[in-house]
C-alpha cells in the first residue's frame, strides 16, 4: 500500500468540524499504524484554506482542494464531482472520511465512480504493517464485524463519536493543490438549511445526558387521569435544566400518527432504538420506558444508564440498566428539577 487519502467537507468558515477531526485521528493512526505510509488530505468547500492550515500543521504535506462556491453546499452532483477528481488526483488505496450526512450522501457514488469499494457506520480501526481491519456493528449494534478488502480504493466512513478528535492547534502554511471543476451545470439549486425548531426537537449529540421519555408519561396514572401538560413541564424543564438531549420510544412518538393526544415537541426524529437512532452520550436516564430490546438496542453507546418505572420486573430491571429507580417518574422528575 501507498497511501492514506483524508477527505473533508470543511465547515462554513473554511475549518474543521468535530467530525472531520475525528476523522484525523482516524486517519493519522491508520497511516502510521500500516507502517507509516503517506496521508494526503482533500478538501472541498466554500472555503478551505484554515482546515488546509490546521492540516499541513499536523504533519499532511499533500493537500489537494475544490474551493468554489458551487461547494460551499451539500449537493450530491457538486460534491460527488469535486471528491472524484481529488480521488483520481491522489491515487491512495484507502480512503477515510466522516460520516456525516454530507458525506454519507456523495461518498457512495465516488466509491463508485473510482471502481472501489464502500463501507460505512465504521466504529473501529486495526492498522498493521500487514494491512488493515475496519469494525461496525450489524443488526443494530447486536453483532460486530472485523472487515477487510482486497478492493482497492476502500472506501471508509467512520462514526461520528467513535474516534478523539484532532485536538492540535498549531498551523502551517499550506500549498495546495488546488483542482477546477468544470462547470457542467446542476439541477439541484440549494435554497437554505432548516435547522431543528427548539432545542428539543432532535436529539443533541454534544449533550453529556440523553433524557428518553417512553409512553408511560400520557397513560393514565394512580389518579385515573392522564397529565400531558405535566409531563411537558417536566421534560422540557429538564431539558432545559441539564442540557439534555431528548429521546424518545417508538410507542410515544407513534401516538401521534394515531391521533391520540402527545407531547406536542416529540417527532420520529426523537426515536431511540431498533427502528430510530443510537446516540453516543455519556449516561442516560429512561423515564416512563418499559425497556423492551427494540428500545434498548438503541442505548448501545450509552455508557451509564439509569432509568425510573413503577413496574420492578420492566425491562430495565432485567441487566439492562445500572441503576433502576422504582418510583412515580412525575415525583422523581419534578425532585430533580427543583435540585437542579
Ligand atoms: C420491529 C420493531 C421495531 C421497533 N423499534 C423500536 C424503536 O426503534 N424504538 C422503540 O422505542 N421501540 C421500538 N419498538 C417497540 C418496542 O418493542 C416497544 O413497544 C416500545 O419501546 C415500548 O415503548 P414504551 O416503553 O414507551 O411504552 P410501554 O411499553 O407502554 O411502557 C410504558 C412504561 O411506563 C411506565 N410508567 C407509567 N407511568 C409511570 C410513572 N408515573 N412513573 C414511572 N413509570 C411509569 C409503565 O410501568 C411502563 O413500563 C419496535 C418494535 C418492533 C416490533
Amino acid at each position: 500500500m501507498k497511501s492514506i487519502l483524508l477527505l473533508i467537507h470543511t465547515a462554513d468558515d473554511g475549518g474543521l468540524g468535530k467530525a472531520a477531526l475525528e476523522s484525523l485521528t482516524a486517519a493519522q493512526q491508520m497511516a502510521e499504524g500500516m507502517g507509516g505510509l503517506e496521508l494526503k488530505a482533500g478538501l472541498v468547500g466554500g472555503a478551505i484554506q484554515p482546515a488546509a492550515e490546521l492540516l499541513a500543521g499536523a504533519g499532511v504535506k499533500t493537500i489537494l482542494g475544490v474551493e468554489s462556491d458551487a461547494c460551499a453546499v451539500s449537493r450530491y452532483s457538486t460534491d460527488a464531482r469535486a471528491f472524484s477528481e481529488i480521488v483520481k488526483a491522489a491515487g491512495a488505496d484507502v480512503v477515510v472520511a466522516a460520516g456525516t450526512s454530507r458525506m454519507a450522501r456523495c461518498m457512495p457514488g465516488v466509491a463508485q465512480r473510482a471502481q472501489g469499494a464502500i463501507d460505512t457506520h465504521i466504529s473501529g480501526i486495526e492498522p498493521s504493517p500487514d494491512g488493515l481491519k475496519a469494525r461496525r456493528w450489524y443488526y443494530r449494534q447486536r453483532m460486530e464485524a472485523i472487515l477487510t478488502r482486497a478492493q482497492a480504493p476502500w472506501f471508509l466512513l467512520l462514526s461520528p463519536g467513535a474516534f478523539v478528535p484532532y485536538s492540535g492547534t498549531s498551523t502551517a502554511q499550506a500549498e495546495v493543490q488546488r483542482l477546477e471543476l468544470a462547470e457542467t451545470g446542476s439541477r439541484t439549486s440549494v435554497i437554505g438549511v432548516e435547522e431543528a425548531a427548539t432545542g428539543a426537537q432532535t436529539i443533541k449529540p454534544e449533550a453529556e445526558v440523553l433524557l428518553v421519555a417512553g409512553a408511560g408519561w400520557s397513560k393514565k396514572q394512580a389518579d385515573g387521569q392522564a397529565h400531558l401538560d405535566q409531563a411537558e413541564t417536566l421534560i422540557l424543564g429538564f431539558l432545559d435544566k441539564a442540557k439534555a438531549s431528548l429521546g424518545s420510544t417508538k410507542s410515544l412518538v407513534d401516538q401521534s400518527g394515531e391521533g391520540h393526544a402527545v407531547l406536542s415537541f416529540m417527532s420520529h426524529m426523537n426515536q431511540v432504538g431498533q427502528t430510530g437512532s443510537s446516540p453516543r452520550h455519556a449516561k442516560g436516564l429512561a423515564t416512563c420506558c418499559h425497556g423492551e430490546e427494540p428500545h434498548v438496542v438503541g442505548w448501545r453507546f450509552i455508557n451509564q444508564r439509569r432509568a425510573i418505572n413503577l413496574d420492578p420486573s420492566c425491562g430495565w430491571a432485567q441487566g439492562k440498566a445500572d441503576v433502576l429507580y422504582v418510583a412515580d417518574a412525575f415525583a422523581v422528575m419534578r425532585r430533580v428539577n427543583e435540585l437542579l
